[in-house]
């Protein structure tokens, strides 16, 4: 043996000291026999030791439930009544994107996010006051180097009276997408709603703006017609009687496009049908749009079945789709310019198409002119006014008649053609 010689003064002392130690190695003795004896009745399955923080687990008759819960889809984790990790499932780890021999020993709180550590908090208490009767936390867990994951912590059913909690983790982030997709859907319909509720307040605006700017025409046209019944030698006053004359006729007929454009718009457009001859209307369409044509010094042609076509239509509404678009074909072609409507029957149906060689469409505007108030940009220029509801008025007719409308053009300076299909019989 060896050691150091002890001089008399310090004997007592070191005698004391001795005393001391062999009191504190009997206690942790007493401790561990204790802890052995807790280990061996089955009452405690794992051990803690606090400094080194690591966990000790023993296989035990519960070996079983282990595996089951090891195999568990969901994840779960079973805790030290203060939230130390004693055992996590291999499911657990894999959610929180560590090692499961990593898990043991730690706090649970460390991995739930700071905003919602208070509702793991208040989750532990439950626990502790054995207040475990669908006890439940919904927290949110870090992971690492990923994106955080909303989960609800459900405290089991099967809780070993000797250990802490044991919670099953569920995760939420799918419920929490469709919540959040949910959301949006309502607010995109109630938008959605609030959209369609203006756009039918607009409508009726409309259609009450045309019928209040209509009402005076007939009065002024009453004062133009005695004006003219009276004549006057002046001519500049059977110019300007004249001047109002013409405007407004059209000051009329837009307002009259207006109403048409509103009353579809709010359904209450209905048509007149009939059966007539396709050269009837014809006819009644190139009353209106030839001297507009020839105004402009466009060369015309029309080429139409020789024999009759009959349509079941109303002919004042098909007159007014075609000489809309004979109109805008005069109207966005340069002076001189070439106007052909060809009309021909194909698989019982009637093909109308009105071709010019003006300004034509740039191909993103080609989908967007049959809207109601759309005007390209380019043909402003050329469209001595308008409202840019000609079209969407010509589509709203052909639509009632359970036809088609469309447009083509090769781009801009390369003229357009509209192509209107018809039934030739009811639907
Ligand atoms: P408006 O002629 O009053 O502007 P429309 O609804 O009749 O209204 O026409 C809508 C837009 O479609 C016009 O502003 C013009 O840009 C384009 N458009 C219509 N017809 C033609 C055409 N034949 N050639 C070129 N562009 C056209």
């Amino acid at each position: 043996m060896t050691g150091k010689a002890i001089r008399p003064g310090t004997r007592d002392a070191v005698e004391q000291q001795l005393r001391r130690e062999n009191e504190e190695l009997r206690t942790r003795l007493e401790d561990a026999e204790a802890t052995l004896r807790a280990l061996a009745s089955g009452e405690v399955d794992a051990v803690v030791v606090a400094e080194r923080e690591r966990v000790f687990t023993l296989e035990t008759p519960d070996l079983p439930y282990r595996l089951a819960v090891e195999q568990m889809r969901d994840p779960a984790v079973t805790l030290t009544d203060d939230g130390t990790i004693i055992y996590a499932n291999r499911r657990f780890a894999e959610q929180l994107g560590v090692l499961q021999s990593e898990l043991a020993g730690q706090r649970l709180a460390t991995f739930v996010t700071p905003q919602t550590r208070a509702a793991f908090e208040e989750l532990l208490r439950d626990v502790a006051r054995a207040e475990t009767e669908g006890a439940r936390a919904e927290v949110i867990l870090h992971r690492e180097g990923g994106t955080p994951i909303p989960v609800c912590l459900g405290v089991s059913t099967l809780r070993d009276g000797a250990l802490g909690p044991s919670l099953v983790v569920c995760d939420l982030t799918i419920q929490r997408h469709y919540e959040e997709l949910r959301r949006t859907q309502e607010a995109l319909q109630a938008s959605e709603r609030q959209l369609r509720e203006a756009d039918r307040r607009k409508d009726e605006f409309v259609a009450t703006l045309a019928h209040e700017l209509r009402n005076p025409l007939a009065p002024i046209r009453h004062a133009v017609k005695i004006l003219q019944r009276k004549g006057s030698p002046d001519p500049d006053v059977s110019w300007g009687r004249e001047v109002i004359d013409r405007q407004v006729d059209v000051m009329a007929r837009l307002l009259e496009d207006l109403l048409d454009a509103s009353r579809i718009s709010l359904h209450k457009l209905e048509l007149r049908k009939q059966r007539v001859d396709l050269a009837a209307v014809l006819e009644a369409a190139l009353e209106t749009s030839r001297p507009v044509i020839e105004a402009s010094g466009h060369t015309f042609t029309v080429s139409a079945p020789a024999e009759p076509v009959s349509l079941y239509v109303d002919p004042i509404r098909v007159a007014q789709i075609l000489s809309n678009l004979l109109n805008n074909a005069a109207k966005y072609t340069e002076e001189g310019g070439d106007i052909r409507l060809t009309a021909e029957v194909r698989d019982g149906e009637l093909f109308v198409s009105v071709q010019d060689s003006g300004i034509g469409i740039a191909p993103e505007m080609l989908s967007q002119i049959f809207e109601m108030f759309s005007q390209a940009k380019i043909a402003l220029v050329r469209s001595q006014g308008g409202l840019g509801i000609g079209l969407s008025l010509a589509k709203g007719l052909v639509d009632l008649h359970g036809g088609s409308i469309a447009a083509r053009s090769d781009g801009v300076g390369h003229g357009s053609e509209f192509i209107v299909r018809l039934p030739l019989e009811p639907a």
